[in-house]
């Protein structure tokens, strides 16, 4: 921030006093008209116009309005960009519109520079006091704005992963093909190296169909793995080097040729297993659904019950002592164990739920269009199902096997983590009074 660095140490701290007094003193002022102006506007009102966010937002905006003019940017410089970071990133997540909460900047600055008008400085301590206010919350702006962009588009991609998946994408076949269009794209330029293919010098490795595939496709299914990057580094180095020096009456160079070759073919093999739970979104063990998608299923869910006025309700399950089991059978029988839950939960659900492995022996179920008492019925069910039955396990007695369960309906929040927060506090007091039980949470 320019004006911090450039001007004197005693101009800044009167400029910083001036605001921090106009704003303590102002505060419900500024932060009822932030509501108000808001209210009136269509698209930011669909935001606020629910109690929790109302009251939530009132208290956040007040405090981050504090700490925004009280915060001293030479001492806790990382802090702040912290917070402002985290507020960008929770904007992305209830999805408010970026271009709203600029608008409500802009507001606010409008607001406290007329309150600093009313002070009747002169003009260069008005000019440095409103610079200041400026500088401090076009800064907060800027870093709250990377948050919100770098976290929808991360959102975006997991959400289009998703879809990929969901369309039941055959990775097996994915793999076949894209190795047989490496190999034939290396058969070509050895073709051409023996003089078959004079007319026809197959072009770089990066524009065939492979190099195309691992760009656009790769980059989607298999978004920030480190053996993508790999790969794409090992075209560069052929498309370089590789394909430059390459000469048939040299065997070295071939052999070094088809080294790389053959390493992109093994990294394509390890980023495939690497991401066998990809296959279908599923983990490996459990076949429950990955929790990496669970953003996009609850984002999704939350809009359709908002939008069709339809009920939504979730179940957070945690296996009673499984450490326990661990303990006393062995691990093996413990991921037998997991293994019979999540088997459980996906039979007592109907097809349109999603059920999650949420944590090691902690699942999530989003049952849709279910409202509170359905949601309990069904988690008694399953809560009853899984302490009957015991879970045989070869050579070895039944282990018997109980969950605690917290169930949350949807009631209007618009940010799923407060439902699944909700499940999790219920969760936790299921723990506390006893366990092998099911306890309702408070409005989620
Ligand atoms: P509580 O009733 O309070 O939930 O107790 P707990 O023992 O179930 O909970 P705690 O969190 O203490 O222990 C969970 C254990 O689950 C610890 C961890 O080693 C084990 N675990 C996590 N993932 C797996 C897995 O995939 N397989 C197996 N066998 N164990 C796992
Ligand atoms: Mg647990
Ligand atoms: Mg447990």
């Amino acid at each position: 921030m320019s004006f911090w660095k450039t001007s004197s140490e005693a101009t800044r701290q009167a400029a910083r006093g001036r605001l921090s007094t106009i704003v303590r003193q102002n505060i419900d002022g500024l932060v009822a008209t932030f509501y108000e102006t808001f209210l009136r506007d269509e698209e930011a009102s669909a935001f606020l116009s629910h109690t929790v966010v109302h009251e939530r937002l009132s208290h956040s905006l007040r405090n981050w309005l504090l700490e925004l003019i009280e915060a001293d940017p030479y001492s806790d410089l990382d802090a702040f960009d912290k917070r402002q970071t985290k507020i960008g990133e929770i904007h992305a997540r209830l999805k408010i519109p970026n271009h709203v909460v600029m608008e409500g900047a802009s507001l606010l600055k409008t607001e406290i520079a007329c309150k600093v008008a009313e002070l009747d400085l002169d003009a260069l301590s008005t000019a440095h006091t409103l610079i200041l206010l400026d500088e401090i919350i076009d800064y907060a702006m800027r870093l709250m704005g990377a948050a919100y962009v770098s976290d929808t588009k991360r959102r975006v991609q997991t959400d289009e992963a998703f879809r990929f998946l969901s369309l039941g994408q055959d990775i097996n076949l994915e793999r076949e093909t894209q190795r047989a269009t490496l190999m034939e794209w290396s058969q070509s330029v050895l073709f051409s190296l023996l003089g078959h293919g004079k007319n026809s010098t197959p072009g770089y490795l990066a524009a065939s169909p492979f190099g195309l595939w691992v760009r656009h496709r790769a980059a989607l299914l298999f978004q920030g793995s480190p053996i993508l990057t790999s790969i794409e580094k090992l075209i560069g180095e052929i498309d370089g080097e590789a394909l430059r020096s390459i000469d048939g009456s040299q065997p070295a160079s071939v052999a070094e040729f088809q080294r790389r070759i053959e390493e992109i073919k093994f990294l394509l093999n390890d980023l495939f297993q690497a991401a066998a739970s990809l296959e279908t979104g599923r983990d490996p063990l459990t076949r429950a659904l990955n929790r990496r998608f669970l953003p996009s299923v609850l984002g999704r869910e939350i809009t359709l019950a908002k939008n069709a006025k339809t009920p939504l309700s979730v179940l957070m399950i945690d296996v009673d002592h499984f450490k326990a089991i661990n303990d006393k059978y062995g691990h093996a029988v413990g991921d037998i164990v997991l293994r019979h839950t999540a088997e459980l939960l996906l039979n007592a659900v109907r097809t349109s739920d999603f059920v999650f492995r949420y944590g090691g022996e902690e699942f999530l179920i989003v049952l849709v269009e279910t409202d509170g008492t359905e949601a309990s019925d069904i988690a008694e069910r399953i809560r009853e199902q899984l302490a009957d039955q015991e879970v045989s396990v070869r050579d070895r007695d039944a282990v018997s096997v109980t969950a605690s369960i917290g169930v949350a309906t949807y009631e209007g929040h618009p940010d799923y983590e407060y439902l699944v927060d909700a499940a999790d506090k219920a969760l936790y007091r299921a723990k506390n009074e006893g366990r092998n039980r099911i306890v309702v949470g408070a409005a989620g």
